[in-house]
């Protein structure tokens, strides 16, 4: 090859990569930069319909356009790929290894690359208090929670009409040399971050007017935990990816932790139940026949023909808690029999007594 081919296939290229960057997607498909999933959908069928290869036989144009719309709608329609779209360009989202102004430069001084995908930020722990009716019949318990997000107006671009420039303290690198001292007389000049545009690059021409350029704005959203039955304690509810949002990270998740209050009259273990039940000395010689008051406002019956001894325990399969995932299948109840025996005996109950009792 002569050195002005090489030099012509050299221009090709950098024209190439400058056209490429300048890509608009939402000017292909020929919607706006907040439109919705249904109006992508809607306009990419639209124009699908009128660039199709089968309907414009040998229409190389049409073919081309074919092309170039399916792109932008496999990007816009997948929430994912959009916003790294909206918040680093065409090339973020094709080549994601191509800036390596944003590698970590620690990783790059060890000779490591990037890890493939963003690194996912912290999650959030939110603890439920919840009665143990609650965890027996099952709840729903909607709680708010005050986040960042990705800046719903810009989508994260920081831009109010998406244009950027080349950030002019770093030359568009992302980063800067530092000097740094260590000892006296020792100094080492290091990588750093560029505080203009925080590794990016670029900054927006016009900077959007609702989170002033910074990408993420806080917003309040509510979640709704749904309490199955039977769920134990510290069993955690996961809301995948509603934590904080950041330009560089995946959220991480809201994680929701069931927390049972201690209650009046029943003990749990596991998905057995224990309880107390005050007898009568009478009931405790004679028998009994009576009703416990279940979590759900149902009464179990429960009787006794025989004498019953001082803190008996009687098992009632089936009327513990529901098992968490099989509801049908139930733990034991274990009732404790408490026998209150009368306070004194008057001269007449003793000589029955002794009569009865020689
Ligand atoms: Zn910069
Ligand atoms: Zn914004």
């Amino acid at each position: 090859m002569s050195r002005l081919s090489a030099l012509l296939l050299c221009l090709i290229v950098a024209i190439c990569i400058t056209l490429s960057s300048a890509k608009d997607l939402y000017k292909t498909l020929e919607i706006s930069r907040n439109a919705t999933d249904d109006e992508i959908k809607k306009s990419f069928r639209k124009l699908s319909k009128k660039y199709h290869p089968d309907l414009n036989h040998g229409d190389k144009a049409a073919k081309d356009k074919y092309v170039e719309i399916s792109e932008a709608n496999e990007i816009l329609s997948n929430p994912e790929k959009r916003q790294i779209y909206d918040m680093d360009g065409y090339e973020a989202v094709t080549n994601p290894n191509h800036n390596n102004a944003q590698m970590d430069p620690f990783a790059a001084m060890f000779g490591a690359g990037r890890p493939a995908g963003r690194p996912k930020g912290p999650n959030a722990m939110v603890e439920l208090q919840l009665t143990l009716e609650q965890l027996f019949n099952g709840h729903e318990v909607k709680f708010t929670i005050n986040r960042n997000v990705i800046c719903p107006t810009c989508r994260g671009s920081g831009s109010h009409d998406g244009h950027m420039h080349t950030c002019k303290k770093c030359n568009g690198k992302g980063q800067v040399m530092k000097l740094q001292q260590f000892a006296p007389g020792f100094q080492v000049q290091t990588q750093a971050q560029c505080d203009v545009c925080n590794g990016r690059g670029k900054v927006p021409a016009n900077k959007c007017e609702v989170c002033h350029g910074h990408r993420i704005t806080k917003q309040e959203k509510e979640l709704t935990a749904v309490v199955e039955r039977g769920m134990p304690p510290d069993h955690k509810i996961v809301f995948e990816r509603e934590s904080e949002q950041s330009p560089s990270t995946t959220p991480g998740d809201v994680i929701a932790v069931v927390k049972q209050l201690p209650h009046s009259r029943f003990k749990r273990e596991g998905d057995d139940l224990h309880i107390d039940m005050v007898i009568s000395l009478k009931e405790a010689l004679l028998g009994f026949s009576k009703t416990i008051l279940q979590l759900d406002g149902t009464q179990i019956p429960i009787s006794q023909q025989v004498v019953t001894q001082p803190f008996e325990v009687l098992v009632l399969p089936g009327h513990g808690m529901p098992h968490h995932g099989i509801p049908s299948q139930r733990g034991k109840l274990f009732v404790r029999c408490v026998i209150q025996y009368p306070q004194q005996l008057s001269n007449e109950q003793k000589v029955a007594v002794t009569e009865l009792f020689p």
